[in-house]
């Protein structure tokens, strides 16, 4: 189906959005080596520019107090998804490890993940739960992959999801206004412009 041309259909993306520190979390996706350094294996290139926002995010998170958790690509020999993608986050590996610049802080969680779901067969749920969170601000990539399918996964949860639109990345426009458009659409999740946006009180 080559060179079918279509619209995005509208969808809202907001300037602001105000939420309580004690019932969010921050859900930093799959921000490892492989995904958004050069010289990863599954390099998304604009990943890069996400790295500063993100670190912006996660700055005024902490001192709200908002807990901060990341999903960790993680795959061990012979894992169905290689057949796929090829080999990546492989347990152990500098691919498999988060950026240096966003390296987790002592008292955030790290959700090792093996599929694209960072909800799939990990404690995410019960850990959320445990802390009372509503609210989940989702950064990282890959926008259609990891996040479209957490946000998805969260959502339907009924955790109420928001996208900034400067922390997520893609390898196409289409991938990332489809994402951002089906979070929107069908999850009912807010879609703020910046990082800087999103406020904690
Ligand atoms: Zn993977």
């Amino acid at each position: 189906m080559a060179g079918v041309t279509v619209e995005v259909p509208e969808y809202e993306v907001v300037d602001r959005v105000e939420l309580p520190a004690r019932r969010t979390a921050v859900i930093v996706v799959d921000m490892q080596n492989d995904f958004v350094k050069e010289g990863g294996k599954l390099r998304v290139p604009t990943a890069e520019a996400t790295v500063e926002p993100i670190r912006r995010l996660l700055e005024r998170a902490r001192r709200a107090g908002v807990r901060v958790f990341y999903t960790q690509d993680t795959h061990y020999d012979g894992d169905p998804e290689f057949e796929i993608w090829g080999e990546h986050a492989r347990h152990g590996t500098w691919g498999w490890e988060i950026v240096e610049e966003l390296k987790p802080r002592p008292g955030d969680i790290v959700v090792q993940k093996t599929r694209y779901d960072g909800f799939y067969g990990t404690p995410l749920d019960d850990l959320l739960r445990v802390y009372g969170v509503e609210y989940t601000v989702i950064v990282g990539t890959v926008a259609n992959i990891c996040v479209l399918h957490t946000a998805a996964s969260a959502a339907l949860r009924w955790y109420k999801v928001v996208i900034p639109v400067d922390g997520v990345s893609a390898l196409t426009d289409f991938d990332l206004h489809a994402t951002l458009r089906q979070v929107s659409w069908l999850y009912k999740g807010v879609i703020v412009r910046s990082v800087d946006g999103v406020v904690f009180r």
